[in-house]
């Protein structure tokens, strides 16, 4: 079966489905956060949702309605009004979605409501942890913060960690180190981008791990 999102009798292609994950804890219940992309020549849908458990694998067999999508949630450029999601058949690496919902009409003052559906597979990963400072490869473990969020119109807790340590903040031209594993960037591997009007970074590190954004500051 090749996954799809259906919408005003459209089927829309999609090449690539994926759900990542974070711990979140709400309303004082262990939980998880999750934010469900799909595209394909163009991005076809994403949302987001949070679930009671403690691991995407608690995913299973539930179903998450999504009264509140909030701005963050879209379907082929519309704004998403409310899903229904089900996971089937879910492990650490996959899942089978399916999804129902209605967005937007695409003119401002049509009060009408669209309906889709979509039956999707997903790959399934946490959110990468980023547990190095970029500037000295320190640990950033003491650093952390946890700061509230919505995700949505579920107020989740998150722990967040910053990208650079204290002491490096502020004094550092380039990325030295991984977020991800803390080994130290060659030369070569960093290259530079515009990101919104700043100088934003690639640097791929010898394990793998792809870093990209601008430094803080
Ligand atoms: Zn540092
Ligand atoms: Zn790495």
């Amino acid at each position: 079966m090749a996954p799809w999102v259906r919408i005003d009798g459209d089927e829309l292609r999609v090449e690539d489905a994926r759900i990542i994950w974070s711990p979140a804890v709400c309303a004082s219940a262990d939980g998880i956060a999750f934010w469900l992309r799909a595209s394909g020549t163009r991005s076809v849908m994403h949302l987001a949702g949070w679930a009671p458990g403690n691991a995407a694998t608690d995913l299973d067999g539930t179903e998450v309605r999504i009264e509140n999508p909030g701005p963050d949630a879209g379907v082929d450029g519309r704004f998403l009004t409310s899903a229904r999601v089900r996971f089937g058949r879910v492990t650490s690496e996959r899942a089978v979605v399916s999804i129902d919902g209605e967005v937007e009409a695409l003119e401002a003052d049509d009060e009408s409501r669209t309906s889709f559906s979509a039956d999707l597979i997903c790959s399934v990963a946490p959110v990468a942890e980023r547990d190095h400072c970029i500037g000295c490869g320190g640990p950033l473990d003491r650093f952390a913060e946890t700061r509230d969020q919505f995700v949505a119109a579920f107020r989740i807790s998150q722990r967040i960690l910053p990208v650079l340590c204290p002491p490096c903040t502020g004094s550092v031209e380039r990325p030295c180190f991984c977020p991800t594993c803390g080994a130290a960037f060659t030369d070569d591997a960093v290259s530079t981008h515009g990101e919104e009007g700043r100088t934003g970074y690639s640097a791929r590190c010898p394990q793998g791990h792809l870093f990209s954004g601008a430094l803080p500051g």
